[in-house]
Order: structure tokens, then sequence, then C-alpha cells
């Protein structure tokens, strides 16, 4: 459908500079000759443009602001994983992303899933995870959202570096710089929850969607979600029964609800038990051009330290 106006470019191309017409063939580096990337939503996207810098140009699979866990791409997005010299994505999380990269085999792939250190199954699902499993791995329980936890974002960091490096050697130094600029800044982040979340009233967390495991987990507070790990599955009235007995025993102040998704489940039962509703965002992608990552997350550390009453 793209065809017409992109065969009259070539043609223009061809006219005025017939040199750059072979470079402009798939998997090369783009027009500008900076090295081309797909990462397949926003945490990965903002770590390939950092480490990747002014000679990486990176494009989402997951538009702004789309909610990423049931990403679905078109025949051109499906394109654009084989013609990217880079892919970085999360396998076992976005399944229709999982089949474009086993489909079109891009050169070089970054798996995060891989790299984070995922809990739970991600060390049973060995190197390539079976397309027949992802269908199963959406309700098994497994928590993707690694990249709450600043340190396992670090970690891709790294092996985007190194990728990075490989497809362009002449970078090498660049990407390595870039990639310990990012860590740097992650591990204040992390130091700042750390401290910010040492000395609390209380520790229990509940959030509308399953989200948090690996934020809990590094700042020892204790998540209870009203939805499971996929933000679509409706609770059950006994789910929302039992969270509605923690919240009183445990004297929570506020129900979190997030960005992307309705806040009706989350809103209408803290406004039944009484207490706040309040923003927890888990960054899977951005609002407004106004947010990064860094933003959101000291958004998220400040809306924690008020719900648990820290000092
Ligand atoms: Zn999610």
């Amino acid at each position: 459908m793209s065809r017409s106006p992109r065969r009259s470019r070539l043609l223009a191309a061809v006219l005025v500079l017939p040199v750059l017409v072979t470079a402009a063939c798939s998997a090369g580096p783009g027009e500008d000759g900076t090295v081309r990337a797909l990462a397949s939503f926003y945490p990965l996207q903002m770590v390939t443009e950092e480490v990747g810098g002014d000679r990486v140009t990176v494009s989402s699979l997951t538009p702004p602001g789309a909610e990423p866990h049931d990403v679905e791409l078109s025949p051109a997005q499906v394109a654009s994983v084989g013609a990217a010299q880079l892919v970085v994505h999360q396998s076992g999380f976005q399944p229709a992303v999982d089949d474009a990269v086993a489909q079109a085999a891009p050169e070089h792939v970054v798996d995060a899933a891989v790299h984070a250190d995922l809990a739970g199954d991600a060390s049973s699902h060995g190197h390539e995870a079976d397309d027949h499993d992802a269908e199963d791995g959406d309700d098994h329980g497994a928590d993707p959202h690694f990249w709450l936890d600043p340190t396992r974002l670090a970690a891709v960091a790294d092996d985007v570096a190194a990728a990075l490096s490989e497809i362009d050697p002449d970078g090498a130094d660049v990407y390595r710089a870039n990639a310990d600029a990012l860590t740097a800044r992650l591990t204040a982040l992390d130091e700042a929850y750390t401290a910010g979340l040492a000395t609390c009233e209380r520790r229990v967390v509940v959030t509308s969607h399953e989200a948090f495991g690996y934020l809990a987990d590094r700042y020892d507070l204790e998540q209870v979600g009203i939805s499971g790990v996929d933000p679509e599955t409706e609770p059950s009235p006994a789910r929302l029964r039992e969270v509605g007995e923690v919240v009183r025993d445990e004297g929570v102040t506020t129900i979190f609800f997030e960005t992307l998704v309705s806040p009706k489940v989350a809103r209408t039962l803290a406004a039944d038990l009484g207490v706040e509703a309040a923003v927890l965002d888990p960054i899977e992608g951005l609002g407004d051009d106004t947010q990064d990552y860094f933003s959101i997350a000291e958004a998220n550390l400040e809306a924690l330290r008020v719900a648990l009453s820290c000092s």
C-alpha cells in the first residue's frame, strides 16, 4: 500500500544520488548513517535510546500511550522487525512480538527476559520459548514488569551496548560510556527508593494490576493486586472482598490505579472502603511527552511514601 510513494522517493534518490540507493537496502544503516534499532515497548526503547545516543535511531513497536501487554503488529511492523539491525524485546511478554522475531530472525536481538534475570519460570524457558507456550504463558502468573527494579533495567543497558558495539564497532566507546551513564542514573534512583522506603508505617501496597512484584521485592514491600498480572483480567467478587479485608486489617490508606488502564475498579473499591485512590504507574508507556522513565519513577516513589507514611 505504501509502495508507490516509496517508489517515487526512491526514484528521486536514483536521479540525484545513485550511490545512496544501495545503502538503503534492508538490514543496513538508516539513510542518515545511524544504526536502526527497534524496541518492543517503552522502557526498552528508553534504554536503547540512552545507550545508542546520536548513533542510533530507535523505533518502538508499541505506540506511545498504548498498553503493551497485548500489542498486535501490522504486516508493516512485522516487516520492520526483519529490517532492523537490532531488536530489543522481552520474550514471554508480548506474544505478537515474539512471533515476529521468530519469523523475521533479525541478526541482532537482545532479549531482556534473559538478561534482566527474571524470577519464576524465566530460567526454565531455556533459550527460545516455544511458540506454543506463549499462549499459556499469559496465565501462569510470571510477572514481566522487571523494569520497575532499576537495577535489573541496568543489566539490559549492558547488553544493548554490547549488541550495538558488534553492529557499529566505531561507536563501542560511546555505547559503553552511555550505558555507564544510564547505569549511574538507575543506581541513584535505586538508592533514592531504598532510602525513601526504609522507614514506613505500613508496607502493604494495594494496586489495580499486579505489576509491582519486582519493585516490592527490591524494596521489601508487600503487593496485593486487585487483578492479576494481566491488566485486562476482571477481578471476581471474592477477590474484591479479600482485598477489602486486607485494606481494613492492614490499615491501608490508598488503593493505587494506573494510567494506561481504566481506573474504574480501583476507584470504586477505594470509594467503597473509604480510602484514597492514587496513581502508581507501571511505566509501560508514556502518557505524555513531558514524562520519562525517571520522572515517573520519582513520582511513584513520592506516591508510595505518602501512602505508606514513610519518614
Ligand atoms: Zn503490565
